[in-house]
């Protein structure tokens, strides 16, 4: 069985948490797209040019996500990403991992408008800037980095222009997609929207 869930959408919008509860719930595979792009930014922040990063990507790269959620490798990760070259290297891994049998969940910017346009259930996931920076801040200070608010907002304002204004792939929510706003929406409430979507298609 083949079936694809694409969520696209901002910074600390909830995608992660949505996709990772979806694919438990339906028991998909998960695949977080944006540790690509940040394991190719840590490498251009390690002094490797960003296309030769991507080409040589290897799951080893990937063996500590927790150290590539940091503020640096996210506005490396933005700006590698704006590299057609660098998109182009992580194209197939991701089209693959999305067709793969026995479902998939991708989240990420270009997962439903260009890795997967004929994914099955196409979500943005979205929020207000100032509710995704005040849950980006309470995860980086559990994670003991000291930061605050103003830096934290910046960071996520700059990110977000950098991913919608790219010329390559975007982020744009695809025409079929079903919006999401989880601004005043708990965990909760965003899941089940979310797995209320994936059962209508299911049942179509
Ligand atoms: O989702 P996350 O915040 O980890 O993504 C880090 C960066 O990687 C994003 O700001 C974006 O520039 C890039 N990205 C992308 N396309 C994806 C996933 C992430 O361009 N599908």
């Amino acid at each position: 069985m083949r079936f694809t869930v694409a969520i696209d959408g901002p910074a600390a919008a909830g995608k992660g948490t949505i996709g990772r509860a979806v694919a438990a719930r339906f028991g998909f595979a998960h695949l977080d797209t944006g540790l690509l792009y940040r394991a190719v930014g840590r490498r251009m922040l390690d002094g490797e040019p960003p296309i030769t990063a991507a080409v040589a990507l290897t799951p080893e790269d990937l063996s500590d996500p927790d150290a590539l959620r940091t503020a640096e490798v996210a506005e490396a990760a933005s700006k590698v990403a704006v590299i057609p070259e660098v998109r182009a290297a992580l194209l197939d891994f991701q089209r693959a991992f999305a067709r793969r049998a026995g479902g998939a969940v991708l989240d990420g910017r270009d997962i439903g408008t260009v890795i997967c346009p004929e994914a099955e259930v196409k979500l943005f996931v979205t929020a207000s800037a100032e509710v995704r920076a005040a849950r980006r801040l309470k995860e980086l200070l559990a994670a003991g980095f000291e930061t605050d608010l103003g830096t934290v907002l910046a960071d996520v304002l700059a990110r977000d222009a950098r991913d919608a204004e790219r010329a390559t792939a975007p982020m744009v929510a695809a025409g079929d997609a079903l919006t999401l706003d989880t601004s005043e929406m708990s965990v909760e409430e965003a899941v089940a929207a979310a797995v209320a979507a994936v059962e209508s298609r299911q049942g179509a």
